[in-house]
């Protein structure tokens, strides 16, 4: 018996309610809070016709932490599932403390006026937590998320000693248009447009944005480019997994999107600097993300697959060992099953997984904590339940 509050209605937060739905056993009322009452409107509508379910909807402004303590002394969730932004991670955590309730989310913290993503301000929470008693389990997506379960279990499960991973991005899908962004545009383009960063030796070492690439050949997909980018697993893994030498990032990007990309760089539609049009000030990037089609938009005629995974190497036994560990979904099958692309439904099956474990007691102990630092298997055992089977591919 337990009830959850789901925070944001956007792509992910619709994948989300559709998958509590669907485990009655675990969620038993499941209530959905975002700022734009219509869009919880449309997710209620659509859960009630795909899972029979009746799910509570509220509006909220989750920036305003008295008004969401208010909300949860109110309907006394056991578990608030953060998928709204990173900008309302603090706030949320915040009112999480307040309210007595457990927090997961799938982002790391974002100040809105500077494009840097890091754990520092989430971390520093941790005596917080640890004093009320409440847990607050951080990037339980699917990168970061699934990724570091993946590298946790090769700790425990497959390696005597691991030297390096490589973090695999690819989405091979087709969405018909010439440029969107599969999750939320102005997060997504802030963290591809900065500098890319990767971890050696001991030393983090910057790159140019999207100066370095690979051609990895992806199981039932083939052979992609990724480009090295910086992502925030890499901040958490380094200090979790043991003797590690280097990890890096890759994702990969078409042609016609990195033109895009490029073009709209060039002139400044990327700026996250507010500039003064017709006598009001707009910031380009959020004008820029009010042009592009909504992400959750793009599911209805999507085709193609993902495949995220973990290239890691080291030794078993003695003997030099390369595995690639990794789940691939394909967008089709994901609109028919939650009306939603793999992006979102990638991210939004790990954040109930996630949620499972810490309602079932599987992950629970108070304080502040990544992915990696529990028990893979449990984690692992669900996630090919609900949606997302993984496989281990010896390299
Ligand atoms: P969307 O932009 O589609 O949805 C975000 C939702 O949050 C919207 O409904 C929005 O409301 C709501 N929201 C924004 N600000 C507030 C606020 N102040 N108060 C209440 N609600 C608010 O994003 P996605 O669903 O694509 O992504 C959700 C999260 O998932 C993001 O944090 C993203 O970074 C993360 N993510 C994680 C991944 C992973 O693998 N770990 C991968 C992909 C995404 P409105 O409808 O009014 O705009």
């Amino acid at each position: 018996m337990s009830r959850v509050l789901i925070i944001g209605a956007g792509g992910v937060g619709n994948v989300v309610a559709h998958k509590c739905a669907q485990n009655p056993e675990v969620f038993t009322d499941i209530f959905l809070a975002s700022r734009t009452l219509s869009r919880c409107e449309a997710i209620q509508k659509s859960v009630l016709e795909l899972q029979g379910r009746m799910i509570d909807i509220r509006q909220i402004d989750a920036d305003d932490v008295k008004a969401t303590t208010k909300l949860m002394e109110e309907i006394k969730p056991d578990l608030l599932i953060n998928v709204a932004l990173p900008y309302q991670d603090l706030a949320l955590m915040e009112a999480c403390l307040a309210a007595g309730v457990d927090y997961l989310d799938t982002a790391n913290y974002e100040p809105p006026d500077v494009a840097k993503f890091e754990y520092s301000w989430q971390w520093a929470y941790d005596d917080k937590f640890k004093a009320a008693g409440r847990m607050a389990l951080l990037g339980s997506g699917f990168d970061p998320g699934v990724t570091n379960v993946f590298c946790a279990y090769a700790q425990k499960e497959l390696f005597d000693e691991i030297d390096t991973i490589d973090i695999l991005d690819c989405n091979a899908g087709s969405h018909g248009k010439p440029f969107a962004t599969n999750f939320n545009p102005e997060i997504n383009i802030r963290e591809i447009t900065q500098n890319g960063r990767y971890w050696e030796n001991g030393r983090w070492i910057e790159t140019g944005p999207l100066e370095h690439h690979v051609d990895f050949d992806f199981p039932e997909i083939g052979t992609r480019r990724a480009y090295l980018l910086y992502h925030e697993e890499l901040e958490s893994l380094v200090k979790n997994i043991k003797g590690l030498k280097r990890i890096r990032f890759f994702m990969t990007f078409g042609e016609e999107y990195l033109t895009h990309l490029r073009v709209l760089q060039n002139v400044g539609m990327t700026s996250i600097e507010p500039v003064e049009f017709q006598g009001v000030q707009i910031v380009p990037i959020q004008f820029l993300k009010a042009l592009l089609p909504d992400p959750a938009s793009l599911a209805e005629n999507y085709t193609g697959k993902t495949s995220i995974g973990c290239l890691i190497e080291g030794r078993k036994d003695g003997k030099p060992k390369k595995v690639f560990i990794y789940n691939n979904c394909d967008h089709a099958a994901c609109y028919r099953e939650v009306r939603a692309q793999a992006i979102s439904y990638t991210t939004g099956v790990p954040a109930v997984v996630g949620a499972t474990m810490m309602l079932k007691g599987h992950w629970k102990k108070p304080g502040v904590f990544n992915m990696e630092e529990f028990d893979p298997n449990p984690f692992l055992e669900e996630l090919a339940k609900r949606g997302l089977p993984w496989h281990v591919q010896e390299r």
